[in-house]
């Protein structure tokens, strides 16, 4: 007999089933969360915040590094890696708390335990049962090995690669993607050989091509050793290193991070059971209000299609929640969520390259403007940094936004809420940006594809 009856039960506390977990509350629905690990996920835990947690020590050291062209003369900075891994705990377990925190501020109930739908509106919860009107799923997704490669000794997935003890002296990362791009910027910037492998024939491959040559040309500037449309293959790990063959080069390193492909956390969920239905790529099936075919089981994040992100999985736990309250909700353009990578150079954009509004037959205009266009791009000291806006000639409309320089993460914002509230590139041309900011780049990008460009 279920011992306790809940109006929603969330599986899973990473950023799509804790903010579900809030607005359910919010929404005056009795809710419990069930986690088998640690509050706040994978993204607070293991991946999206200690990841950026090591890359920030990463940008103060490149800061340190130039401060001589900004006239202040330091020695040779040196890093303690033991006190970069205590920040990086002290990051984590600050956010998690807060995320409890709020749990408990909103009355949300806690369940520390494995979660799995037991048929029948009925969760187990360890050797715990909990009768539950609306069930969200949200357990995110697994390290999965590319096809010929297997993880173990050293070879690793990338949220150990953030968690290493200690500083390498040499890495190889396989997979040029965000995650790729971020292990191999961070580590070569604190000084460890870093060998960067990708099976296509550019880095970042899923961005605009002219993001992708600036990010190369940054990466290489960093030391890394890149290499293009080449796969990784024969490794084989010892006790201390890695051995592998790539092209007709052989290499070897002290740890080998597999940077590419993830795959839904579902084991022992009891899906099945439950008559919740997997796509062919092996993800959860949801209509745009989230919900499974299974009455009453929603399912979110990296469980369900669209990028893996963090600000995906919670926009789609409150969909799901907002659904079960009778609230109109509406489906999520997948497009236009912002991307965001935090290697240095910054990197962000949403919706079409260039290339793709292209191939979908819009009529395209390109706006681009660099960094050094505009006053902020000289005084903080990134002339180089680009925003690319694509856009569609006769009504002006944002088909996309690409960014790379300083800050990029922060500045795509602007482009994605200018669309979201139905605006185009005339008017990020037309709105007063403050002066001097790095978003006049951005505002003399619409310009540029408005066909009057000022500064540049
Ligand atoms: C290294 C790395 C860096 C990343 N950086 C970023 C970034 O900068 N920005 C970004 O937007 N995205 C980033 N991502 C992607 C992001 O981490 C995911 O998209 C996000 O975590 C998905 O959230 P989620 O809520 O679906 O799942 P998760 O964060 O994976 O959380 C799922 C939770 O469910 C729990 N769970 C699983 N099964 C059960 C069960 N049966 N019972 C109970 N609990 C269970 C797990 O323990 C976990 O705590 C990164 C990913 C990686 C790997």
């Amino acid at each position: 007999m279920p011992e306790e009856s809940y109006d929603c039960v969330v599986i899973g506390s990473g950023p799509g089933g804790y903010v579900a977990a809030i607005r359910a509350a919010q929404l005056e629905m009795k809710t419990a969360v069930v986690e088998k690990d640690r509050i706040g996920g994978r993204c607070l835990n293991y991946a999206c915040i200690p990841a950026k947690a090591v890359l920030r020590v990463a940008d103060v050291l490149s800061e340190v590094r130039d401060a001589g062209e900004f006239g202040i003369k330091v020695g040779e900075p040196e890093i303690d890696y033991q006190a970069v891994g205590a920040r990086r705990k002290k990051v984590i377990s600050t956010l998690t708390g807060g995320v409890s925190s709020l749990l408990k501020k909103n009355g949300v109930e806690v369940i520390t335990a494995s979660g799995a739908l037991a048929g029948g509106g009925v969760v187990s919860a360890g050797d715990r049962r909990f009768e539950a009107r609306t069930i969200v799923l949200a357990t995110g997704s697994v390290k999965k090995p590319i096809p010929g490669t297997e993880f173990g000794g050293r070879v690793i997935g990338t949220e150990e690669a953030w968690a290493l003890a200690e500083l390498p002296a040499t890495m190889a990362v396989v997979g040029a993607g965000a995650s790729g791009a971020e292990i191999a910027s961070a580590y070569a910037r604190l000084g460890v050989e870093v060998l960067l492998f990708e099976a296509l024939d550019r880095v970042l491959p899923t961005e605009d091509a002219d993001i992708s040559k600036l990010v190369e040309r940054g990466l290489k500037r960093q030391g890394i050793t890149i290499h293009l449309r080449t796969l990784v293959e024969g490794i084989e790990s010892n006790e201390t290193r890695v051995k592998f063959s790539h092209g007709s080069q052989s290499g070897e390193v002290e740890w080998l991070v597999i940077a590419a492909g993830r795959g839904p956390d579902v084991e022992g969920l009891g899906l099945d059971a439950a008559g919740v239905k997997l796509s062919e790529a092996g993800l959860i099936e949801v209509d745009g209000a989230m919900r499974t075919g299974a009455e009453g089981i929603y399912a979110i994040g990296d469980l369900v299609r669209g990028p893996a992100l963090a600000h995906k999985a919670s926009d789609e736990g409150v969909i799901a929640v907002e659904d079960a309250a009778g609230i109109q909700t509406h489906p999520i353009e997948y497009v236009d969520v912002p991307r965001a990578t935090f290697c240095t150079p910054n990197v962000a954009s949403f919706g079409l390259t260039e290339a793709e509004a292209r191939e979908k037959g819009y009529d395209v205009v390109v706006g681009k403007v660099q960094y050094g266009a505009v006053g902020a791009g000289t005084v903080y000291g990134d002339r180089t940094g680009l925003v690319k806006i694509v856009g569609e000639k006769k009504y002006g409309e944002l088909l996309g936004g690409h960014i790379v320089g300083a800050k990029a993460t922060e500045l795509i914002q602007e482009l994605v809420n200018v669309r979201a509230l139905e605006g185009g590139y005339p008017e990020v041309a037309r709105t007063i940006h403050g002066h001097p900011t790095l978003s006049e780049a951005v505002m003399e990008a619409g310009r540029a594809a408005d066909g009057w460009l000022i500064h540049g």
